[in-house]
């Protein structure tokens, strides 16, 4: 059921097939093996993408190779067109039948990830855009003003109408009334312009002396051509990125294409400045963020050949790439390179794959690498580059623990006496302090004082959490709202509902009250409406313009805050509960990133844990700023337990809205489970997954661990495939799950 279909190319297929030719093409339809296929009027080459006839629809595919022979041959259809775009390439249909089969993804969904670019097949043409005009309309409105906004925030970007309208949320008389006036301008552009060309012969920054010795020898592994993966480890601060630039450089000067993943949107931006001022223009951005448009000249161009940097989230792993030379996972610890739904793949192993197929290089570059990374550095498998001093006078901040038994609070409040004296330190001195919690909403429990009983999801095993801000209780599982109640849905108590512990807009509340005179800004993902809103409030932070800074986990990420020199950790201990094999890990690098976040200027700075377990080891390691012996003592752990990275793990989920059905289907899989004890593999379970009900579906998980060296995909295959799903049964299989929901 599983097994990727077709075969893979290889040298002795034909390069192309005349008209008439039986072709076996690859669609993204849901079938469990290519389709046979005449070669239309004036032939085809393997790898071509084209349009064929499926039922009464058109469907796109791509020549996979030659016809299978097994159908009827004269009921077989021709293929209606060729589409005019560069066909895909060997190397990248043996990274989407690696990866299909390493993930167990079938093909035609792997295929779906490598062409995520509409209207791929339409012709070129003029057609009318609208970018920033020169004068000021007579009137402005909020309506205009929006328009004005998205053009501005896009830099000199042209958009066409609709997509203009859908992202300034007005209708298109408002653009056309902007047209009028010239504050728009309305102009013929052909699709699929070219990219401006980026120049490395540019000077970059002049590189400290372990700056310059990393760079060299990045470049030095450049210009082998080979594939081989680098982890390039330095604090926050240190000049990773402005390091592996100079790689970016080297590998454009060889006029090979270049690939850089960010794990958050919400950075590129910072980075786009960067690229421009080292390479004179913006590179290729590819994000769920971009316009479609642009997605597809970005693709084409990407796949002409003639994209030299590509600037992306983890789905930029499946462009086109004609001649890929480098791929930088910039925070490659972050488990946003996981992708949790539909294809579970992760970006860092995918890039590793994709660069030993093409013969490029990989960097990995992190401050807190995974254990992962780490374990391969260590056994020779990566290279390792460090740069150890952070530039400039900025130095690593003074991390001490808040021992929170010794601390006296009121209920409901979570800022120690100690944190707060430093913290009003801090406002005396004109500088910025960070409050970090990672929770969203207001609290993430709320109790009804009446009957005792927590408000839940009604489709989910999830307690719904406060969010005042929006006034709503909300599902972080289903994303479920309803409004907030006064009456408890399950006694009825009127005005008995009480939130319980702290979310980080409860910590505002609690910062506002205790400094009144302070500008308090609370960055969480939800408060935002848009990632330009959320960028702008950063850009606000950086330039001073507010004193306390509240915080979820989107603060920890690589942002540049110069007049930050205190962060205050609220719950250093909320990680180091988790049932999750990498919590130690995750809580070890989290609060090393945060407190990177204080003093990256001149002013040193400084990080406190409020922790009720000072002792722990992890703990202890954070503030040691042991990054090895933390390291050690988790690799000797997960060594003992044969869990990854030193052996394997892949998580089956089983989902379905009857309960029992679920369950026995998990039962039936743990009892026939021959296939995996050929390879010594064991399986646990089932037992209800985590949160055992998401939307209304019961889930059930089983967990299969094998030796290191196992091939586990091929027995997890076999055990499968006799299984059919009957009625809603879903299953999916999770190779190397990071999170254990
Ligand atoms: P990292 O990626 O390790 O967090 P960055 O490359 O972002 O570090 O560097 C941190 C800051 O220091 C950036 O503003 C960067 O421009 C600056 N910087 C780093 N190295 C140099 C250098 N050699 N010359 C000038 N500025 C530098
Ligand atoms: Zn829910």
């Amino acid at each position: 059921m599983l097994k990727p279909p077709g075969r893979q190319a290889t040298v002795s297929e034909p390069e192309f097939f005349d008209q008439g030719a039986l072709v076996a093409v690859l669609t993204t339809q849901p079938l469990d093996r290519t389709l046979d296929y005449k070669a239309p009027e004036g032939g085809c080459l393997r790898g071509a993408f084209v349009e064929v006839p499926l039922g009464p629809r058109k469907v796109i595919g791509v020549i996979w190779g030659a016809g299978q022979g097994d159908f009827d041959r004269s009921r077989i259809r021709s293929v209606i067109r060729v589409l005019d775009v560069a066909p895909m390439r060997d190397e990248m249909k043996n990274f989407l039948t690696r990866a299909a089969e390493y993930t167990l993804t079938p093909m035609p969904a792997m295929l779906r990830l490598a062409t995520r670019a509409p209207g791929l097949g339409d012709p070129p043409s003029m057609r009318k855009v609208y970018r920033l005009g020169q004068r000021e309309p007579d009137r402005m409105t909020d309506a205009r003003r929006r328009v004005l906004d998205t053009l501005i925030e896009y830099g000199g970007l042209a958009f066409t109408l609709k997509e203009l309208a859908e992202m300034s949320g007005v209708t298109s008389s408002v653009i056309k009334g902007l047209t009028k006036q010239g504050a728009v301008d309305e102009i013929d552009s052909p699709r699929d312009m070219p990219l401006p060309h980026l120049d490395p012969e540019r000077p970059g920054k002049e590189l400290t002396g372990d700056q310059a010795a990393a760079a060299d020898s990045l470049r030095t592994a450049l210009r082998s051509d080979r594939y081989g993966t680098t982890l390039l480890r330095g604090v926050t601060g240190s000049g990773k990125t402005e390091v592996y630039l100079e790689a970016v450089a080297e590998c454009l000067r060889m006029g090979r294409q270049a690939l850089v993943l960010l794990p958050e949107i919400a950075l590129t931006a910072e980075f786009l400045t960067r690229v421009d001022a080292r390479f004179g223009a913006r590179p290729a951005e590819w994000h769920s963020g971009v316009p479609m448009t642009e997605r597809r000249r970005i693709w084409k161009m990407v796949g002409q050949g003639n994209a030299q940097l590509v600037v992306g989230a983890r789905s930029a792993l499946f462009l086109p790439f004609q001649n890929l030379g480098l791929i930088i996972v910039d925070e490659e610890h972050d488990t946003s390179y996981k992708q949790e739904d539909g294809v579970l793949y992760n970006a860092r192993d995918m890039a590793v794959l994709r660069a030993a197929i093409c013969g490029a290089r990989v960097v990995l570059a992190s401050a807190t690498p995974s254990l992962e990374s780490w374990a391969n550095a260590q056994s020779g498998k990566y290279d390792m580059v460090e740069l150890k001093a952070r530039f400039g006078a900025a130095e690593l901040p003074d991390m001490r623990a808040i021992d929170m038994r010794a601390e006296k609070l009121k209920a409901g409040t979570w800022i120690s006496p100690t944190l707060r004296g430093a913290v009003q330190d801090r406002l005396a001195k004109g500088e910025q302090a960070m409050l970090f919690i990672n929770r969203r909403g207001y609290a993430p429990v709320t109790l009804c004082r009446a009957c005792g009983q927590q408000i839940g999801c009604d489709h989910c095993d999830a307690r719904m959490v406060e969010h005042r801000f929006l006034k709503r209780l909300m599902c972080h599982q289903c994303g479920e709202t309803r409004p907030l109640p006064t009456v408890c849905p399950s006694c009825g108590a009127e005005d008995r509902l009480a939130p319980v512990g702290p979310g980080v807009e409860r910590l505002a509340e609690e910062a506002a009250a205790l400094f009144p005179e302070a500008r308090v800004v609370t960055l969480s993902s939800d408060l935002f409406g848009s990632a330009r809103a959320l960028k702008a409030e950063i850009e606000r932070i950086a330039a001073g313009e507010a004193d306390i800074i509240i915080g979820t986990q989107l603060v920890a990420k690589g942002h540049n805050f110069p007049y930050l020199t205190l962060v205050g950790v609220i719950d250093a201990d909320l990680g180091l509960q988790g049932s999750d094999l990498r919590a130690a890990e995750r809580t070890f690098q989290l609060m090393r990133q945060v407190a990177g976040r204080a003093g990256r200027a001149e002013r040193p700075g400084t990080a406190l844990l409020q922790t009720f377990q000072p002792e722990h080891p992890v703990i202890r390691a954070i503030l040691a700023g042991d990054e090895t012996g933390f390291w050690r003592a988790e690799a000797a752990e997960r060594e003992v337990a044969g869990v990854p990275p030193y052996g394997r793990m892949a998580g089956i989920i089983l989902s379905g809205t009857d309960v029992a059905q679920v369950f026995d289907l998990g039962n039936a899989l743990a009892r026939n489970d021959a296939p995996l004890r050929q390879i010594g593999a064991q399986v646990f379970g089932p037992a209800p997954a985590p949160i055992a009900r998401v939307r209304g579906r019961h889930r059930v998980r089983l967990l299969v661990k094998a030796a290191k060296g196992a091939a586990l995909q091929e027995a997890l295959a076999r055990w499968i495939a006799p299984f059919r799903l009957k009625g809603d049964l879903r299953l999916s299989v999770d190779i190397d799950p990071q999170s254990f929901l």
